[in-house]
C-alpha cells in the first residue's frame, strides 16, 4: 500500500476542513494506504523559525542564520526532535496532502511555519538540487482547501483573480522547488455560504475523487499554469 501524510490545520474537528481530513483518512485507509496525520493545532506544532530548533552548539553563535544554522544541524543530526518527527512522515510518504482553510490568500501559519522548520536545506533542496533536481524527487503533493469567496470572485478577471495565483508560492516555490510532483489541487469554495446540499455534495466529490487518484498525472508545474 501507498503511504499518506496529511498535514492537517484546523482548529475545529466538526469544521469542513475536519470532514475533509475524515474522509480521505476513511477513503484512503479502505484503498490499503496507510495514512499519517500531523494534525498541526492539536499538536500544538510551534511555526516560529528560532534557535530553539537547533540543538547542541550553533555554528555561528555571533549572528544567527536560520537556514544556515539548520542546514548545518541538520547535517550533524542537531535540529530539535519535533521537526525530525516531521522529517520521517515526509521522508516515509509517498504523497503529502495539506488540508487547511485559506487565510490571507495563502496557508493558516501554522501550516507556513510546518513548511519554514520541516523542508530544511539539506533535507529537502540543496545547492543545485532544486526544483526537478530537489531531494524530495518521487513524491506527490496535494493542496486541499476551503474557502470564503465564492469560485465566481476567484476566477481570471474577477476582483479576487484565478485562484491559481495563490498556488503559486505553495505548489511551485515550495513542493516544485523540493523536487515534489503536484497533483491537481482541490478546492471547495466557500462552505460556510452554501446549502447543506451543496456541502454534502462537495464532500462526495472529494470521496469520489480520491478513490482514482492514484491513477492521476501531476499538472505541468511551470509559470505558465499559474499565469497564462
Ligand atoms: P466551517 O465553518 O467549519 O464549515 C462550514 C459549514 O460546514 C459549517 O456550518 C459546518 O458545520 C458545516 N459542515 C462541517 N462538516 C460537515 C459535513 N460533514 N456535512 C455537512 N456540513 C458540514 N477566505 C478567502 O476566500 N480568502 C482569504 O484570503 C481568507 N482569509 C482568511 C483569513 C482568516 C484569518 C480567516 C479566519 C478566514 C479567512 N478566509 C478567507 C475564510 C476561510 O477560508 C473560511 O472561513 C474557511 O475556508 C471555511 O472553512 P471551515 O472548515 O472553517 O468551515
Ligand atoms: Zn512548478
Amino acid at each position: 500500500g501507498k503511504k499518506v501524510l496529511i498535514v492537517y490545520a484546523h482548529q475545529e474537528p466538526k469544521s469542513f476542513n475536519g470532514s475533509l481530513l475524515k474522509i480521505a483518512v476513511e477513503e484512503l485507509t479502505k484503498q490499503g494506504c496507510s495514512v499519517t496525520v500531523s494534525d498541526l493545532y492539536a499538536m500544538q506544532f510551534e511555526p516560529r523559525a528560532t534557535r530553539n530548533d537547533i540543538v547542541g552548539r550553533l555554528h555561528n553563535s555571533e549572528a544567527f542564520n536560520y537556514g544556515v544554522e539548520t542546514w548545518e544541524a541538520y547535517k550533524r543530526g542537531g535540529l530539535s526532535r519535533d521537526v525530525v518527527e516531521e522529517q520521517k512522515k515526509v521522508q516515509e510518504a509517498d504523497l503529502l496532502i495539506f488540508q487547511f482553510p485559506l487565510f490571507w490568500f495563502n496557508m493558516p501559519a501554522i501550516l507556513k511555519g510546518w513548511m519554514d522548520r520541516v523542508l530544511v536545506q539539506g533535507f529537502a533542496y540543496d545547492l543545485s538540487k532544486a526544483y526537478d533536481g530537489g531531494l524530495l524527487q518521487g513524491k506527490l503533493s496535494l493542496f486541499s482547501f476551503t474557502t470564503g469567496g465564492s469560485q465566481e470572485m476567484y476566477s481570471k478577471g474577477s476582483i479576487s483573480g484565478d485562484i491559481r495565483y495563490v498556488l503559486w508560492p505553495m505548489q511551485h516555490g515550495i513542493m516544485h522547488f523540493c523536487g515534489v510532483k503536484v497533483l491537481e489541487p482541490h478546492i471547495c469554495y466557500a462552505p460556510e455560504n452554501v446549502s447543506e446540499e451543496k456541502r454534502k455534495e462537495m464532500l462526495t466529490a472529494w470521496t469520489q475523487r480520491l478513490k482514482t487518484l492514484w491513477k492521476e498525472e501531476p499538472i505541468d508545474c511551470s509559470p505558465e499554469w499559474y499565469f497564462k
